[in-house]
């Protein structure tokens, strides 16, 4: 700390992302990136822009990428707001679009980045508990709040709420935003964009992070009424009006165009995943049922942290959360065949 800090930020308690780590040999399954490379058309569309054109400022509305999100999910792009990451897309979200003096609310076990941005905008927030099954209780969140989100499926346990839950959540809160942050909803779920024309309160944010294998591009998208996509709109041209570069426009809506390669691939995960349930369960763990590109796991007899560190000296990384609740869970990406071999064998070793 130093005299030249604005009082405010002595008291921010930032996000701490998963490990990123250098050495290439570990098998790295911490931050649920996607095994098979992006679209190789959307790395044709990025070498085609790589060169003179970079000159030049990128377009500040990214209507090549609003127009293939639009679409893809058949609505129009006024409906349709793009930023550098879901990160960037949700802090917007959080600036301008949840009301202050009463509670944003969301659930107790879920992306720890919400309270983070509470803390960095002065948002008020409560959390709810999750069930016993650590699914999300519709019912729980008809209550005087000034916003609601949660990830679907929930991060970091996986699991889906059905699209008919969100109704409900929907109907209880009609008079402020209610935020579906689908980051994993390609591997399982069923998009709540569907619902955008009922409920002008409804924005969903997803990423190209996941399903579309382009972390490293950082492209996140919302979609939702357009006075909700004006307010992000606005925020973001007070703040950076070029948050994606040419390249990204490019990439990410060839990503967008090239469907069939999504969908194998997103197939490919899926088939994995119930390949990993199967060997976890034959080590005796309990596994959450999931609809995302990870597991969430427990051991009964096995102390999480401590297969953590096992796995890591092994080369093997999975994420471990402190948080009471979820303290004896390990989130396991799921990686190529190979790789969920290695954590399968490197875990056997453990046991
Ligand atoms: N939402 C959830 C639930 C996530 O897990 C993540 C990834 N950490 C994000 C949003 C952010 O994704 P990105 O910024 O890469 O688009």
């Amino acid at each position: 700390m130093s005299k030249f800090w604005s009082p405010f930020v002595k008291d921010l308690v930032p996000y701490v992302p998963g490990e990123q780590p250098k050495l290439a040999k570990l098998v790295k399954l911490n931050t649920n990136e996607n095994p098979y490379g992006p679209s190789p058309k959307a790395i044709a569309a990025m070498h085609a822009e790589l060169g003179d054109s970079l000159r030049l400022y990128p377009d500040p509305n990214s209507d090549r990428l609003k127009q293939a999100v639009a679409d893809y999910y058949g609505v129009s792009t006024v409906e349709v707001f793009v930023g550098n990451g879901s990160d960037e897309v949700l802090a917007h979200a959080f600036h301008g679009l949840f009301q202050h003096g009463k509670p944003l609310l969301f659930p107790d076990v879920t992306y720890s980045f919400y309270p983070v941005y509470c803390g960095l905008y002065g948002i008020q927030h409560e959390a709810l508990a999750l069930d016993e099954q650590f699914q999300i209780r519709p019912e729980d969140y008809a209550r005087p709040n000034g916003g609601i989100i949660f990830p679907n499926p929930n991060a970091p346990t996986g699991c889906l709420l059905p699209l008919d839950a969100i109704e409900r959540i929907l109907q209880g809160s009609p008079d402020s935003v209610v935020l579906v942050d689908e980051a994993y909803i390609d591997f399982g779920g069923e998009t709540a964009i569907k619902l955008v024309h009922k409920y002008p309160n409804l924005l969903v944010t997803q990423t190209l992070s996941k399903s579309r294998s382009l972390a490293g591009l950082r492209v996140g998208i919302a979609v939702g009424h357009p006075d909700l996509i004006e307010a992000l709109e606005r925020i973001k041209n007070s703040f950076n009006s070029y948050p994606l570069d040419r390249m990204a426009i490019v990439g990410a809506a060839a990503a967008f165009e090239d469907v069939d390669y999504f969908r194998a691939t997103c197939q490919q995960v899926i088939d994995s995943r119930e390949a990993v349930v199967a060997g976890l369960q034959a080590h005796g763990f309990e596994v959450l049922p999931s609809a995302a590109n990870f597991v969430f796991a427990r051991h009964p007899q096995r102390d999480a942290a401590t297969l953590a560190a096992g796995l890591r000296e092994q080369g093997v990384i999975v994420r471990h959360f402190k948080q009471a609740r979820i303290a004896q869970f390990l989130r396991i990406t799921i990686g190529a065949p190979e790789q969920n071999q290695a954590l399968l064998d490197a875990l056997g070793s453990l046991l």
